[in-house]
């Protein structure tokens, strides 16, 4: 180990910076996060070091260094362009055992900045012994993605709790644990769910009753996962894939994304393919309903967004009406998830100006919208669950003024690696559908804005993007 990673407080404490530019600005913002009084000494300052002064936020010697500046200082940075000053402050400063950095040159520092991922009070700093600092923003690049920004708000709010939660319990180990199923549980969950009031009664019921555990109720967390390519994804959606006991999950669910819920996590399937479903609404609402009563973590994970055409509305209603806590966390709907993987912007100043979500599937069966609405010019009318009706939807736009002409695009299994886009007209879709032997899930894009997929289709789905994505078997 070439450094010892420490904590320093500086709150109050006089800190010096050499040198007014844009690196001086960073390294000034960072002190005064942690509390410093901060003095820069340089003959100008830059704009945003100039901002600061006038606010008041920091000191100003509108001169170049001189010896007398090291005096008082608990800590100094300096980041001038001009190596032999900086290099004078650092001698000066380790002469006085004060802790210097100088930007940029590890030989002259006493200590280096890390980089640093913010979740005051909580701080993960990575360093790389000054060897690759680009190495080091990379991983942290990496950790703020898994981090929750609610973790800061977890440790303010614990932090309140600890004499009492000493005081409960003497024994350390007991203590550890409970703070370990405090932190994994249902405390946290409030806290990231933005409900801190909640989380702080639960807290003491949960010192007052001596277990954690006990009081978790469990919940459900209804989750969004997007069209297919897992990196689409949300921070939180993953979280939570990884935090559920029990997975209730349908057909639309990509099987590359179920591969990252917890891998101990029961699974259970409820179906839903056209005329096919396995489980009925009214039962995979009251399903959910037991499982989070039995205290468990239940996630509830849908294709798309949860409250685009995913009935998850009607399943949190009986959440709701049973006292049960729930979440409810969106997922990038396939209407923007195809529309982007085809190239095909949905609104344009030059096509449209709104774009209309619909189905073309209602519960009995039949299509019944207002036709007169949809086939309007200059508008982008994305159909789901339209493979079927695809005959009636074509007709009855061409019945209503659009001209049979008008572009439309099939999108099937968009953002997979079975991605595909095939593009007809109002007049040939029924044909193109039958000749292709398209399946769901596909999606029906029509509008002028097609037109623009030959010129910015981008995504070739045997290349991937991001991560590497195994075909799954839909
Ligand atoms: N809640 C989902 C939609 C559920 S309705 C969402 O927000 O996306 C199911 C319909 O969505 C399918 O019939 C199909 O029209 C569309 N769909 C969902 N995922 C799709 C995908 N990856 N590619 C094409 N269409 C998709």
């Amino acid at each position: 180990m070439d450094f010892l990673p420490i904590f320093v407080n500086i709150r109050q404490q006089p800190c010096l910076v050499v040198g007014g530019g844009e690196v001086a600005a960073r390294k000034v913002s960072l002190l005064l996060k942690a509390g410093a009084a901060v003095t820069v000494v340089s003959p100008r300052l830059s704009h945003e070091l100039a901002d600061m002064l006038k606010a008041g936020a920091i000191s100003h010697a509108a001169r170049d260094f001189a010896d007398a500046d090291i005096k008082q200082p608990v800590l100094v940075i300096a980041a001038t362009d001009n190596r032999m000053v900086n290099q004078h402050v650092s001698e000066l400063a380790r002469a006085r055992g004060i802790p210097v950095n100088v930007v940029d040159s590890p030989e002259l520092c006493s200590f280096i900045m890390p980089s640093i991922v913010d979740r005051s009070p909580m701080q993960i700093a990575i360093s790389t012994g000054g060897a690759s600092p680009v190495l080091a923003r990379m991983i942290r690049t990496k950790l703020e993605g898994c981090i929750p920004a609610g973790y800061g708000r977890l440790a303010a709010l614990v932090d309140g709790f600890r004499e009492k939660v000493k005081a409960r319990f003497t024994d350390v180990n007991q203590r550890r644990m409970f703070w370990e199923s405090v932190l994994e549980g249902s405390v946290a969950e409030r806290v990231f769910a933005g409900h801190e009031d909640e989380a702080a009664a639960e807290l003491d019921k949960a010192i007052a009753a001596g277990d954690a555990r006990g009081e978790f109720k469990g919940e459900v967390y209804l989750v969004g996962a997007g069209p297919g390519d897992p990196d689409l994804l949300t921070f939180r959606a993953l979280r939570l894939m990884q935090a559920a006991d029990v997975v209730v999950y349908d057909r639309l669910v990509a099987p590359a994304i179920m591969e990252l819920v917890r891998r101990d996590a029961e699974l259970i399937y409820v179906g839903k393919e056209r005329d096919n479903h396995t489980m009925r609404q009214e039962n995979i609402n009251q399903l959910l309903v037991r499982l989070a009563q039995e205290g468990k973590r239940v996630l509830r994970l849908k294709g798309g967004d949860p409250f685009i055409f995913g009935r998850g509305g009607e399943e949190i209603e009986t959440l709701a009406e049973n006292g049960v806590a729930f979440q409810v966390v969106p997922g990038i709907t396939a209407a923007a998830g195809c529309a982007a993987y085809s190239g095909i912007p949905l609104t344009h100043r030059d096509y449209s100006q709104a774009c209309v979500f619909v189905t073309g599937h209602l519960k009995d069966g039949s299509i019944d919208l207002n036709w007169k609405a949809l086939a309007q010019p200059n508008q982008t009318v994305v159909f789901y669950m339209g493979l079927h009706g695809a005959p009636e939807l074509c007709k009855n736009m061409i019945a209503h003024g659009l001209p049979p002409s008008t572009p439309v695009a099939l999108v099937q299994k968009g953002t997979t690696p079975e991605h595909k886009t095939i593009i007809a007209t109002l007049e040939t879709l029924v044909e193109t559908v039958r000749k292709n032997d398209l399946k769901p899930p596909t999606l029906i894009i029509v509008g002028e804005v097609v037109k623009l997929h030959e010129k910015l289709d981008w995504f070739d789905p045997h290349k991937p993007q991001g991560r590497a994505v195994k075909a799954g078997q839909w």
